[in-house]
């Protein structure tokens, strides 16, 4: 896929949690990509710019309009200006980038995705695109966060998982103690480890942890996929 540059126009601003916010672009019809892949915004501050990497939130399927989830972090360049942005405003957006795209071909019966905070974007793209499209395979999403506050698109994800018999999700909270599961992400990987292939997309520490974790119960690199965001 060719490398695309264009000005994106914001033409939605949700906020999401108390610190993750929904930005939708209009961009040209011609622009594509895969499930899983990230693009880059030129983000402003004053004269100073810096590019920052972002997973495409919607599927592929989706033309014409791109939605990125995004974090914001007191005090992170971008994020600053995320804060402030508004509908009708223009970012310089660069893409396609990324290679953590769902393995269409692989022979296991289970993908599972192990997502924490924004992480979960490139899920969300994956999700909405091969679910419904792959019936013969089983999907699962294990959605972490700190606390209940902090979950989003729970109700996507119950909808999905109410209409697809093959996707089953999964959030859990790591600070707070509720109805559904709790623990840090691993906890609930539980013993049978075959036949699986693992995405997992987050913060380093998540990422090489759940990653070792896999590794040390003996599964194969090759099945093991993997986004980091720091
Ligand atoms: C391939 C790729 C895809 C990414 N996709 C997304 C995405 O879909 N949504 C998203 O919110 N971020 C995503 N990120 C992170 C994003 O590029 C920025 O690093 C993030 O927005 C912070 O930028 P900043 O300028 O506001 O903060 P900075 O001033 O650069 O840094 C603030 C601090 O926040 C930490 N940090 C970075 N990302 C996160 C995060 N998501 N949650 C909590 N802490 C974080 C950094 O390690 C750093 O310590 C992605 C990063 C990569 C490499």
């Amino acid at each position: 896929m060719a490398l695309q540059e264009f000005e994106a126009i914001i033409i939605a601003k949700k906020d999401l949690t108390k610190d993750v916010i929904e930005l939708s672009f209009s961009i040209p019809e011609t622009f594509t990509f895969q499930a899983g892949q990230f693009v880059m915004l030129k983000v402003f501050q004053g004269e100073m710019s810096k590019f920052k990497s972002y997973s495409v939130l919607s599927p592929p399927s989706q033309k014409g309009k791109l939605d990125l989830c995004i974090k914001i972090i007191d005090g992170g360049f971008a994020s600053e200006a995320f804060k402030v942005i508004k509908v009708g405003d223009t970012l310089l957006m660069r893409g396609i980038f990324g290679q953590f795209t769902f393995k269409k071909e692989s022979p296991s019966a289970e993908a599972w995705f192990i997502g924490t905070g924004t992480g979960v974007a490139p899920f969300y793209s994956m999700i909405k695109e091969y679910v419904p499209q792959m019936p013969q395979k089983n999907f699962r999403l294990i959605f972490g966060v700190r606390k209940k506050e902090d979950l989003f698109y729970m109700q996507d994800f119950q909808d999905i998982e109410k209409k697809h018999s093959n996707f089953s999700f999964w959030p859990t909270l790591s600070q707070e103690e509720w109805e559904g599961y709790s623990g840090r992400v691993q906890k609930h990987l539980g013993e049978d480890l075959q036949n699986k292939d693992f995405y997992i997309c987050g913060l380093k520490d998540m990422v090489l942890e759940t990653q070792q974790y896999l590794l040390d119960r003996g599964v194969a690199p090759e099945r093991i996929h993997f986004e980091r965001y720091n």
